[in-house]
C-alpha cells in the first residue's frame, strides 16, 4: 500500500530514509537526491543520481550539470537562482550504479521505476509545477510512448489545460496539447512539459548538429514559456 504523506517535509523525510530497492534486492547506494520545495513553479526530473550527485547530494552536479546549466542559462535562467526556487528530482532518487558494460551509469529496471514512482506522484502533486522539464529517456517516457524517438519529441512541447489537471499528477498525453512553437495559453494556469535529451557527456546524441538544432529549438520554447510564466 501506498503511503501518503500530509506535508513535504514528511515525504522528504521517507525519501531519505527509504530502503525499497535495496530491500527488494536491487543494488543501489541508498539516499535520495532530490532538492526544492513545493513553492517551485518549474519541477525538473532526471533519470537517477550519478555518484557525483550522490557526493555532492544535489541533482545534476557534474558534467551533466554543467550542459544542462548551459542550456538552462540559454533559456534564461541562472543556476544559483534555478537551483534556489525551483524542484530538481529523479525517476529513481537513488545511485543505481555502474552499468555492466563500464559506459556510464545503469538504467533503473522497471521495478525501481515502480517502486520509487509513488515519490514522484506526490513530489508532483505537492509541487503541482506550471512547467515540467524531462530531462532524458527515462522521464521522456513518463509522458511519451516508449517507442518515441527523441528527434520526434525534443523541440516540442505539450500543454495540458486546467481541466486535465484535476489529476495533478497528468501523464496522459491524449489530455495535451502538443506544439512545436509558443503560444500564449488563454486559459492561463494549465502545465507546460517540455522535453530534454540526457546531458550527460555520455550520450553523443546532443553533439549531432541535427539534434543540436532541435536542442535549440527546445531552449527557445523554455524561453517564451519561462518569460510567460515569469518562473
Ligand atoms: S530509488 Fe526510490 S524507491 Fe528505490 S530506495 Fe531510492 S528512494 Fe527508495
Amino acid at each position: 500500500m501506498t503511503t501518503t504523506y500530509d506535508t513535504m517535509t514528511d515525504l522528504h523525510a521517507a525519501m531519505r530514509g527509504c530502503r525499497r530497492c535495496l530491500e527488494q534486492g536491487h543494488a543501489i547506494t541508498p539516499g535520495a537526491i532530490f532538492s526544492g520545495q513545493a513553492a517551485a513553479q518549474v519541477m525538473l526530473i532526471g533519470q537517477a543520481p550519478g555518484v557525483t550527485e550522490v557526493e555532492a547530494k544535489r541533482p545534476f552536479n557534474a558534467s551533466s550539470g554543467r550542459r544542462l546549466f548551459q542550456w538552462l542559462e540559454q533559456a534564461g535562467w541562472q543556476e544559483d537562482d534555478f537551483r534556489a526556487r525551483q524542484y530538481m528530482t529523479a525517476v529513481t532518487k537513488c545511485y543505481p550504479g555502474k552499468d555492466k558494460s563500464g559506459k556510464g551509469d545503469r538504467v533503473p529496471t522497471k521495478t525501481e521505476q515502480a517502486l520509487c514512482r509513488p515519490f514522484l506522484a506526490q513530489e508532483i502533486a505537492f509541487v503541482r509545477p506550471r512547467l515540467l522539464i524531462l530531462v532524458g529517456g527515462l522521464a521522456i517516457k513518463l509522458l511519451y510512448p516508449a517507442n518515441a524517438r527523441l528527434q520526434e519529441v525534443i523541440g516540442t512541447a505539450v500543454y495540458f489545460p486546467p481541466a486535465a489537471l484535476h489529476n495533478p499528477v497528468q501523464f496522459d498525453l491524449s489530455q495535451g496539447q502538443q506544439l512545436t512553437a509558443f503560444a500564449p495559453a488563454q486559459d492561463g494556469n494549465g502545465r507546460w512539459v517540455v522535453p530534454l535529451p540526457h546531458p550527460s557527456g555520455a550520450s553523443l546524441w546532443p553533439n549531432k548538429p541535427a539534434n543540436q538544432a532541435l536542442i535549440n529549438r527546445a531552449i527557445d520554447l523554455l524561453s517564451a514559456i519561462r518569460e510567460h510564466g515569469a518562473f
